[in-house]
């Protein structure tokens, strides 16, 4: 495993919420049922749980979301989930979260963001890139530090990009304010959109007037597809041409000969998947397939905290899972950077970090 933890490695499908150290949850939660807020015990035997059906993690992001509601909450989740995927060498990150609006204690989806955006200025330990530099933004939001150290004395680097997420318990309206948020906030990192959500609520049409409008004003756009059988949402998601998607648990043969036609990168979330028992064991995994047939993909947490996983896990489990050597998963991580929604310069940049880091492969 500490060989996995070593390369770096490029992240991008990872849900703020869902990526909590446990530790903090249960501090938070023991905190709110001391306010009795929550009835501590109870979350406790929730958030310990282990093995979790689709149904049962939705039912657990409410409760993360009542236990994480404030804006400090916010900000420190936000650092606290930097910090941990730098330690395993995540030199990249894209970290998607739904911006929520809860009146009752002034939030906004833009002060829940601006929580957020303090969270990337918090982290002190590494060195976080997430204003591009070539924009003009004020300098005390970028990183100071532009040399490389990921194998020097100097402290860690990790380029941090952010995808603004839709529920699909969301309106059309609602999911057009995100939109436009995220548009406001590309100076500050924002790449993206993402539909995600429990997949067995909302139509895919509400969402198509958002979605398109993202695209038309350059946002990239990722969606959640096929997490439940919906032959019809997939064919109709797939149409849209998103840039990625994830999951792709439940595709028909036309579904994957349509995705393979317009090459549609997948982000791979194993962990996820079989917890959720969405693939019924490792070794019929469409990874397999795509891997073997050279389709892009990119692997992926989800949930590090509600799977409890790591992205160095997930590269452990492909590795001992479909038999790749040390050479091809350090190929494998690579070949992620081009998925990636940031500019070609960040990229490069990113290419750079592998480049000194290939003396692992000896
Ligand atoms: P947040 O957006 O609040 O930071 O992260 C948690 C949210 O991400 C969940 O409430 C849910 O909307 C979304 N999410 C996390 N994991 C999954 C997943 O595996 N599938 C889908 N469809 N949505 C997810």
């Amino acid at each position: 495993m500490e060989w996995f933890r070593s390369i770096p490695k490029v992240e991008l499908h990872a849900h703020l919420n869902g990526s909590i150290r446990d530790s903090t949850l249960l501090e938070l939660a023991r905190d709110l049922g001391q306010k009795g807020r929550v009835a501590f015990l109870d979350v406790e035997h929730v958030i310990m749980k282990n093995d979790r059906s689709l149904v049962e993690v939705f039912k657990l992001f409410d409760l993360i979301h009542v236990i994480t509601t404030e804006h400090s909450t916010i900000t420190r989740i936000t650092k606290e989930v930097i910090e941990d995927f730098a330690s395993e060498n995540v030199v990249y990150l894209e970290l998607r979260t739904t911006p929520k609006k809860n009146d009752s204690i002034g939030m906004s989806k833009r002060s829940y963001m601006e929580a957020v955006i303090q969270g990337l200025r918090d982290v002190a330990s590494v060195d976080v890139h997430f204003v591009s530099r070539t924009e003009q933004a004020p300098s005390s939001l970028n990183s100071q530090s532009t040399e490389n150290s990921f194998n020097g004395s100097a402290k860690k680097k990790i380029y941090v990009r952010l995808l603004l997420s839709i529920d699909r318990r969301e309106t059309t309206v609602a999911a057009l304010e995100t939109v436009e948020l995220a548009l406001e906030m590309r100076d500050l990192g924002v790449v993206g959109v993402d539909l995600s959500g429990n997949p067995t609520v909302g139509e895919w049409d509400t969402f198509v007037p958002a979605l398109s409008f993202a695209r038309q004003q350059g946002l990239r756009v990722t969606l959640h597809c096929g997490e439940v059988p919906n032959r019809k949402e997939v064919q109709q998601m797939l149409d849209f041409g998103p840039e990625r998607i994830g999951h792709a648990c439940y595709f028909c043969e036309e579904d994957w000969r349509k995705l393979k036609d317009l090459n549609i990168p997948v982000e791979i979330c194993l962990t996820s998947n079989i917890v959720t028992q969405s693939i019924s064991s490792i070794d019929v995994h469409h990874f397999a397939d795509l891997y073997r047939t050279q389709h892009p993909i990119a692997l992926c947490t989800d949930d590090a905290g509600v799977f409890s996983t790591s992205l160095s896990q997930e590269y452990s489990l492909a590795s001992s899972s479909f038999g790749i050597d040390k050479v091809d998963i350090f190929d494998l991580a690579y070949k992620a950077i081009s998925l990636a929604f940031a500019d070609h310069k960040v990229k490069d940049e990113v290419r750079k970090i592998f480049s000194s880091s290939k003396g692992q492969l000896s």
